[in-house]
Formats: C-alpha cells, structure tokens, sequence
C-alpha cells in the first residue's frame, strides 16, 4: 500500500530472501516488529497472530487503529524492542496498559489469567446491550454508529449493537488500484442497504498522511501529516475524486447515505468540493442515472481552523463530524504516528475540550448535528464529558460500542453537562481525566475494572 511496503518487497525479490512473510505463520504467535504499516495491519490473521508489539508508531496512528478494530492486543511505539527481543521469547502483552512482560512470572500469569476470565464476564454482561437504545438514565438519545474501513466490517458494528455508519474510511478501497465507479458503487451500496434505515456516511477519500497508494504516484512528502493529503489531494486530481462522488451518488438511491468531507481547513475547500458534487450530479442527471437529490454533506472537523471558523462552514453543509485523531494532533502539534512524542497526545488537553464545544455550539446555531469518529469517542470513559459538551452522535471502533453504550446508558445528562462544565473551567489534561473516571466510578465502575 505505501511505499515502504514496495521498498521491502523488492529488496526480497532483489536479494532472493524470500524472507518470512506475515502470511507465512505457521504457529500462533506474537509478532514484534520495527513497524507495520496499517495494509500489513488490516492483512493479519487473527488466529496466527495473537498480539504485536512495535518500534515506531503511537495509539491513534492507523495501525493501532486498525488493530483494535481486528481485536488483536498491541502495543506500538516501543522503541527499540523489536531489537532486544530474541525470536522465540516468552512475552506477554498487556494491550489495555501498554505494558510487555518478558518472560512473565507463574504468579504474573495467574493474575492475567484470571483478569482475562473476568473481562469476559463483564463483555458477556454487555452483550445484552446490543439492542437497547443509546440513552441517557434521563432518556437523553444519541445516535451510536461504527467506524469501517471495508464493507465487510459491517458485520463486526451490527453484531456490537450500533445501528449506522458514522465513519466509512473509504481510501482503503484504493489499497491496490484505483477502484473503478462501478466497484465503489456497489461497496457503498452494500453498506447502505445493510444499515438501512439508519445512515451510512461516506467519507471521501483521505489519502496521504500514514496512508500511501503506491499506484496513485504521489510525491514523497517530508511533512505528509501537514501535505497533499485528502480534500486537498482530492480537489487537485478533481477526476478521482468526481468518479468517487459519482459513485456515492449512484448507491444513495436508499436515501440513507450521507458524504462527508476530510481534513477541510477553510471553507474555499467546501465550496469547491461542493461545486464537484454538483457537477457530479448533473453529470448522472444527464444520463438518466437516479441518486438522491437530497443528499446530505458534512465536513469533518479535525483542522484548528475548520474548528474556529466553524461559522464560516456551516452554512454550506448539514453536519460536522469532529475528527478528534487529527484534532489533537494538529491542534497540539504532535504528530500522531511518532512515538517520540506520543506522552503529549492529550485528547482531554483543555484546548481540545474549548475547540469541541466551539464546534458543537456554532453547529447548533446553524441548525447542524454534531458527531465524534475519533477514538476519543470510543473511550468510555469520554463519553460522559463528549455528552455533556453536546455531542449528538458517536461513531466508535465496532469492539468499542458496548463500552460506550454502557456508559452512556449508566449516566444521566445532569451528571454529564455539570463534567462538561468543570472541565471548560480545567487546567489540565489529567484533571479532566480524573474526573471522567471518578465519574464512570459512580455511574459505571465495571467500565473501569474492564480498563485496568
Ligand atoms: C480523525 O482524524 O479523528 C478521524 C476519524 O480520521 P482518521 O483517523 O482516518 O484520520
Ligand atoms: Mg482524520
């Protein structure tokens, strides 16, 4: 998928080292590695690999990402282990602390197995939520929805009981070719009739940042966080991006599908993306192609700018969706794949909470709802604060719905608007923090056990 994936398959077939290869496992184990790339991430078999461990990386870059949507432990961002561990030593990974144990005492085991069988206990308590409401003790409603990198991933966010799709990361379609209309037409249309009634929201596509398409020919880039990356790679290639919009527009006859544009960080942006769907649209009107004239359009919100000139969007789109993985890290310059620098990625940093609710009261002036498809939504223990600060919709990594639905559901909306409140007046990231767990320890204290 990106260039470094080229890199090493062509070392393997220069040096003739047909090297180990991940789809070579044999025996189930754990996997330590320099880094992994999120297409070597998404290709893991589960049942060979049962954890990994890396050098490079930190817990909102798309690997890590990826690896709690498959449900496999992993610990990124471990500097040099992948050089003082030895093939063939017993570890074990503590995914929930980021913790590695090398060759782990009899004692230390028991423990771990016996923390295992109890979370077990507690997902299998949850597992009733799956079709109860996401609803405050008070009756205060939000729409919970799952984040899908593929259409297949649909499974996993129907099977932990959210009901739409609030984030479809639609570049991993493009993973080995460009994907003709058609092909795109029929994924999305998948995905939309699976949900239906509820929505479907198609993000276009954002490549560049930690994801590169080796077919696509994109400059290497020193800086390719702050580069030619998503709407920006998309209004410059307006072909690519018409054929996506096309096909979104040709599967929203279910009337379910929403667009949603990423990394938007002034409203020129908008209104140019905007004047692409129009175009799009005429075009398939031309032809007698039937979509939905209705179609909403959003805009993540996960630039500083976007954020602060949320007025200036509004009126040109019907919902933002805070984009909080890139939120924090362009708002509190860290970059969200460097490890070196992973211990001041605060999604709770004062800034982010003031940026949040700037964003949802400007959006509700202007009549928008307001969603949440970072992994701070996925954060139970957030999801009091996220509601307080008026939030309407999560849209959470599939294994992360039952948390979050238990939180929600264990919280009444005083309780949340009065944390929302005192973390607006906070002075630290880990002074909001603490308060969110304390709360969670009235409202919901099996949410801290499972987290410990
Ligand atoms: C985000 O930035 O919060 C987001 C949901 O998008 P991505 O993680 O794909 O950049
Ligand atoms: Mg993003």
């Amino acid at each position: 998928m990106d260039l470094r994936d080229i890199g090493r398959r062509m070392m393997r077939n220069l040096t003739g080292h047909s090297g180990r290869t991940l789809a070579s496992l044999t025996e189930p184990s754990v996997l330590v590695a320099r880094d992994l790339t999120p297409s070597e991430t998404a290709g893991l078999n589960k049942n060979k690999v049962l954890a990994f461990v890396t050098d490079l990386g930190s817990p909102t870059s798309h690997t890590a990402i990826m690896a709690r949507a498959l449900g496999i432990p992993a610990i990124v961002g471990m500097h040099d282990v992948s050089v003082r561990l030895n093939a063939g030593d017993p570890v074990l990974v503590d995914g929930y602390q980021g913790l590695l144990y090398l060759r782990p005492t009899r004692p230390r085991r028991v423990r771990y197995e016996r923390r295992t069988l109890a979370r077990r206990t507690i997902q299998s308590r949850l597992a009733v939520l799956r079709d109860q409401p996401a609803m405050t003790q008070d009756g205060y409603s939000l729409i919970l929805s799952g984040n899908i990198g593929l259409p297949g991933d649909v499974d996993a966010v129907l099977a932990n009981g959210a009901t739409g799709i609030g984030l479809f990361r639609t570049e991993y379609l493009y993973l080995n070719k460009l994907p003709t209309e058609e092909e795109q037409a029929a994924a999305y249309a998948e995905v939309a009739r699976r949900v239906a009634p509820a929505a479907a929201i198609i993000r276009t596509m954002d490549i560049g940042g930690d994801k590169f398409l080796s077919h696509l020919k994109m400059p290497q880039q020193v800086n390719p966080f702050m580069g030619w990356r998503a709407i920006r790679f998309c209004l410059a290639q307006p072909e690519i991006f018409k054929t996506q919009l096309r096909a979104i527009l040709r599967a929203s006859v279910h009337r379910n599908i929403k667009i949603m544009y990423p990394m938007v960080s002034n409203v020129k942006e908008v209104v140019a993306a905007n004047l692409l769907l129009a175009e799009a649209q005429a075009e398939l009107a031309q032809h007698g192609v039937p979509f939905d004239p209705d179609i909403e359009v959003g805009v993540m919100i996960e630039v500083p700018s976007a954020a602060l000139t949320a007025d200036l969007i509004a009126p040109h789109i019907k919902f933002f969706s805070l984009g909080t993985n890139d939120l924090v890290q362009y708002t509190l310059a860290v970059d969200r794949v460097n490890e070196l620098v992973a211990g001041l990625y605060e999604p709770t940093n004062p800034a982010i909470i003031k940026l949040i609710k700037h964003t949802v009261d400007v959006g509700h002036e202007h009549g928008l709802w307001i969603g949440l498809c970072g992994e701070m939504g996925g954060n139970p223990l957030l999801a009091p604060l996220l509601i307080g600060l008026g939030v309407d919709e999560f849209s959470v990594n599939p294994p992360a719905v039952p948390l979050v639905k238990d939180a929600i559901r264990s919280v009444r909306f005083a309780q949340a608007e009065e944390l929302a409140q005192a973390a607006l007046r906070s002075g630290s990231a880990g002074e909001i923090m603490d308060a969110c767990r304390r709360l969670c320890g009235q409202t919901a204290p099996e949410i801290l056990e499972l987290m410990e």
